[in-house]
């Protein structure tokens, strides 16, 4: 038995057990753990999705580029997916991102522009205009869009929504996901919730987004937004992918709590992830007076620790932000203090 290629790889992630954060809450915690896939994050479900849906809609063909605006995570998966299919691929990403992850996306064929982060979306320097540009620019080239391309959401409509519901046999509660585009949290809510409507969809944001008071407002209020550091999740405008009508509840954590929390998932899970699988814990652990015995909550664990070995997984980096006091210091790090 064997794959044809990486891409079929993609997705099937095993759901995890946690067994010591979530103590004490009363009922059953499973952490979907995304970075089994060959991309080492759940993007790589909607990069090939984004690609298959252009590519039949004749907007792209072979040879072409692929041009997106990514923090990293779906341009790995487009640059697979790029590698297999005979594509270029330029990403423009922003100067907030982990270096680690640029040099990731280059190591697999992709060219990387490196943009100002704390510039508005339609500001010509912004990665967004910049993506926009070149897809002028260059011939048979596309801009995928996650933001706004529904092939996003709808790739977790037809895959993570499902094999959680198979994997789970039905019995599944609640869905925790920390938010970005709205794609994993609209597709995969969505789909659960035509199985069974009492499952509740709990969306964790970062404080310096201004998603949980669209939710709850339904006011785009720009004085929500600040600069923050979470990589990946919250937003300071509202995606297309996003159907509020599918989530229940908007949570929103602290740079530094979500930081804390990924370090603990690793320490005392044994599953090394990225930073927003930290805040999306730490969401449900703040909503912990919500839950029930016989709850069984579903957490989405998005990347892989390794693209933040020089962030979060950094004492210096941690301390410089004021992120571990001594307490939490010494709880989670091999050194005396
Ligand atoms: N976590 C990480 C690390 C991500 O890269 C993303 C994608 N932006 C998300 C969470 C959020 O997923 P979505 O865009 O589907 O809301």
């Amino acid at each position: 038995m064997w794959f044809n290629n990486i891409l079929e790889t993609i997705g099937n992630t095993p759901l995890i057990k946690l067994n010591k954060i979530t103590k004490e809450l009363p009922c059953t915690v499973l952490a979907k753990v995304e970075y089994f896939n060959p991309g080492n994050s759940i993007k790589d479900r909607m990069a090939v999705k984004m690609l298959e849906e252009a590519e039949k809609a004749g907007k792209i063909k072979p040879g072409g580029t692929i041009i997106e605006g990514t923090s990293g995570n779906t341009g790995m998966g487009l640059a697979l997916a790029a590698v297999i299919k005979g594509y270029k691929c330029i990403f423009a990403t922003t100067d907030k991102q982990s270096k680690e992850k640029a040099d990731i996306l280059k190591a697999v064929g992709a060219e990387v522009i490196v943009c100002p982060t704390n510039v508005d979306p339609e500001d010509p320097r912004s990665y967004y205009s910049v993506a926009k540009r070149l897809t002028k620019e260059i011939p048979n080239s596309f801009h995928m869009n996650q933001y706004d391309n529904l092939a996003n959401r709808q790739a977790h409509y037809e895959n993570t929504g499902p094999e959680l519901w198979e994997q789970t046999e039905g019995k599944i509660t609640h869905l925790v996901i920390a938010t970005g585009t709205g794609g994993t949290i609209t597709g995969t809510g969505q789909y659960l919730k035509e199985k069974n409507k009492d499952i509740k969809v709990w969306a964790i944001d970062v404080y310096g987004s201004l998603l949980k008071k669209y939710f709850e407002t339904g006011e785009v209020d720009m004085k929500q937004v600040h600069p923050y550091i979470t990589e990946g999740i919250g937003e300071d405008f509202v995606p297309a992918n996003y159907d509020m009508s599918v989530i229940d509840h908007f949570e929103q954590v602290t740079d530094k709590e979500g930081a804390v929390m990924a370090r603990r998932i690793s320490r005392e899970e044994g599953i090394f992830v990225g930073y927003s699988s930290g805040t999306a814990l730490q969401g449900l652990m703040q909503l912990k007076h919500e839950l029930k015995k016989n709850d069984l909550v579903v957490v989405i664990f998005s990347d892989h620790g390794s693209r933040y070995v020089g962030k979060v997984y950094n004492d210096q980096w941690m301390m410089e932000r004021g992120f571990f006091d001594v307490k939490t210091f010494k709880d989670i790090v091999n050194t005396r203090v």
